[in-house]
């Protein structure tokens, strides 16, 4: 069967050129006379990739090594949601949360296990279909802590406020994808399932000079530790990390992340002008064009029978994926990265000839 265009939110589309690579490996790693997957990690081979891939995850964030630190962790982005307040939260004060979504929403259930939250903006009286008004940040604030891109709901941010406090952001569904201010960040974390990689490894960048102001902790839920030990304190998930090393160069090949996001913002326009165009027929789930993602793209069509049909007709037109999460329901078209420029033309098209013939 020939290739879908796979619209999944995650885990979701990789590179083509990477899926062959990472196939060759698992037959045969670079000459080896072994498959990468039964390859030791202190294999000077294996840690040759992943200091490159420690490495690339900075620099492809138009970040320097120097300053930031890449750890490679386990247990998805909602482990994160406990090991940041574990790490960062000290007595007497309060993590500083803004709820744009249902990550956003899980980070801050999760935290309120581990010490005080304050909620310093919130988009929930409107379903979260708006970015939230960030607040005033207390005084106790031991960090803000923020969702970049909404992907249940398909709002993402573009600008990257600046507080007194460290900034922590989850950036699992658009790490990668959008060029930004990304210095405005203490702590940056995505599982790598969705714009990045396969399942199984979660990237953490994290400023060096917050290194040292972590709690200390037991070794595995350390970020002062993981650091230390280059992320090699325990097996890490070494087959993982390797594809994440070649989405890296894949990007660098397509010319690096301003042309990737510059295709990102073109990708996004065909969907969402096709929308548009096709009102009341079809209507973005994200009323604010200022506030949409490019990565998950939400929309609705005017009845729950109009819908059903819509989706059905995708699928058997070779466009999986479109169901909206489970959670709101409508449609979600998730155009990642690797998510070509066709399948968006092809998914524009379906939408513009669907509302002709239902107009
Ligand atoms: C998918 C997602 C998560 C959860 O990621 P896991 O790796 O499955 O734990 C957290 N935050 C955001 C923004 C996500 O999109």
């Amino acid at each position: 069967m020939g290739r879908i265009f796979n619209f999944s939110a995650g885990p979701a589309i990789l590179p083509e050129p990477v899926l062959a690579q990472a196939s060759d490996a698992v037959r045969e790693f670079a000459g080896s006379g072994m498959s990468l997957l039964e390859m030791s990690h202190r294999d000077k081979r294996y840690d040759a990739i992943h200091e490159q891939v420690r490495a690339g995850v900075v620099e492809t964030l138009g970040l320097s090594t120097s300053e930031y630190d890449c750890l490679f962790m386990g247990g998805g982005a909602s482990t994160q949601f406990s090991l940041v307040p574990m790490n960062l939260l000290t007595p007497g004060h309060s993590g500083a949360y803004v709820d744009g979504g249902e990550w956003g929403a899980k980070a801050i259930e999760t935290a309120r296990f581990h010490g005080d939250v304050d909620v310093i903006g919130s988009s929930k009286v409107d379903n979260h279909s708006r970015l939230p008004v960030i607040g005033a940040v207390p005084s106790n604030a031991g960090y803000v802590h923020l969702t970049t891109n909404n992907t249940i709901e398909g709002t993402q941010m573009s600008n990257v406020p600046t507080f007194d406090v460290p900034l922590v952001g989850d950036l699992s569904s658009d790490i990668f994808g959008r060029v930004r201010e990304h210095a405005h960040f203490d702590l940056m974390y995505a599982g790598a399932q969705k714009n990045a990689g396969p399942a199984g490894v979660t990237l953490v960048v994290i400023r060096k000079s917050l290194l040292a102001q972590c709690n200390s902790l037991p070794p595995m839920f350390s970020y002062r530790v993981q650091a230390d030990k280059h992320s090699v304190y325990n097996t890490p998930p070494v087959f993982p990390i390797y594809v994440v090393g070649l989405v890296l160069e894949w990007i660098a090949a397509e010319g690096g992340m301003p042309a990737v996001a510059a295709r990102n913002e073109r990708k996004a326009a065909l969907i969402y002008k096709a929308i548009e165009n096709n009102a009341p027929i079809f209507s973005a789930a994200v009323p604010d064009a200022a506030d949409r993602s490019l990565m998950n793209i939400t929309f609705r069509l005017a009845s729950k029978e109009l819908e059903t049909e819509f989706l059905a007709e995708a699928k058997a037109n070779g466009m999986d994926g479109l169901p909206g999460h489970r959670n709101v329901g409508g449609c979600r078209a998730s155009i990642y990265n690797a998510f070509p420029e066709a399948g968006c033309k092809a998914l524009a098209d379906l939408i513009s000839d669907f509302a002709v013939r239902k107009g």
